[in-house]
């Protein structure tokens, strides 16, 4: 009997398998004329600065409005559209379309933009983030990439090359979900960075002693290398306190606010005007 109920498990698997391969596959198919059918959006998230109060930035996330299966997320699609290389034409869209947008808000607003690790198999890339200043007219002071480590452990010429190109124009350069990948203390050495983006599981649970030292030891690096230190996923009034004590620079989460469309991104600002420092 255990062997029959193993086999039909086992076939229980191999069909759920099979069925997550259709998906993907089917997937796949869309996503090749997504950019051409225009379902890509931007949703803007701010980040705020925690010494002079309001926001300082808004960070650029992709969504993909499908007309079936409505809005996927970027952890489902963007592993797929670097697999297939699709990357490289959504990652030029969004580029350009954050900056367009960006060039409509006030002076003191920088707009983030993620870049994938494939993005950096591309002799051209700092070619396209000038392409994407001067096409939008915004002041490359304005704009900040967001890169993660695996694009450090890709032990490129190429991706230092690129990194220095990019940040000779005046844009920034930072560092997304730091203190989950495999990279190792001297990447950040080797290379100038402008900012450490802590990652949200740290922030998600700072009654754990654990994740305290670790925001404190990446506040440390922070000081010492002078890079500017985030905190994303910021969920309370809590998390802001100990967050702000302890020397973040930047904050962001939905306590500020979740991403939100183009449009609303002028009343955030007013909104957000008079957040901090005063909680500080
Ligand atoms: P990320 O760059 O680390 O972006 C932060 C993610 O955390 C976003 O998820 C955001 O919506 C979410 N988040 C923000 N605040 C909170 C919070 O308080 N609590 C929680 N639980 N989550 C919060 P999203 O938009 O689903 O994006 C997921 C990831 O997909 C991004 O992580 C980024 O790695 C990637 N991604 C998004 N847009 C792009 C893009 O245009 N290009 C590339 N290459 N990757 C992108
Ligand atoms: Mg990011
Ligand atoms: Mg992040
Ligand atoms: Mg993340």
């Amino acid at each position: 009997r255990a062997k029959v109920e193993g086999r039909s498990t086992f076939r229980f698997f191999a069909a759920e398998m099979d069925r997550k391969l259709q998906i993907r596959r089917l997937l796949e198919l869309d996503l090749r004329t997504a950019l051409e059918k225009g379902q890509f959006e931007l949703v803007f998230q701010p980040l705020v600065d925690a010494g002079r109060g309001g926001v300082c930035c808004f960070e650029a996330l992709l969504r993909w409005n499908h007309p079936v299966r409505g809005v996927v997320s970027p952890d489902e699609f963007i592993p797929l559209a670097e697999e297939t290389g699709l990357i490289k034409a959504i990652g030029r869209w969004v580029l350009q379309s954050a900056c367009t947008e960006a060039a409509a808000w006030p002076d003191a607003v920088s707009v983030a933009v993620n870049l994938s690790p494939v993005q950096f198999n591309n002799p051209f890339l700092a070619a396209e983030v000038v392409r994407a200043l001067d096409v939008s007219g915004l002041d490359p002071r304005r704009l900040e990439l967001e890169i993660t480590e695996s694009v450090l452990i890709m032990e490129d010429a190429l991706v230092l090359t690129t990194l220095h190109q990019i940040r000779d124009l005046g844009v920034r350069i930072a560092l997304d979900d730091f203190g989950t990948g495999y990279s190792s203390l001297s990447y950040l050495r080797r290379f100038p960075f402008d900012k450490i983006k802590i990652d949200r599981s740290f922030v998600s649970d700072l009654a754990a002693e654990d994740n305290i030292a670790i925001v404190r030891a990446i506040m440390g690096l922070g000081q010492a290398l002078k890079m500017s230190v985030v905190a994303e996923g910021v969920e309370t009034v809590e998390q802001q306190a100990v967050l702000v004590g302890e020397g973040c620079t930047e904050l962001q989460g939905y306590y500020f606010s979740a991403p939100c469309a183009a449009g609303h991104v002028h009343g955030l600002i007013d909104r957000l005007r008079t957040v901090l420092p005063r909680c500080a």
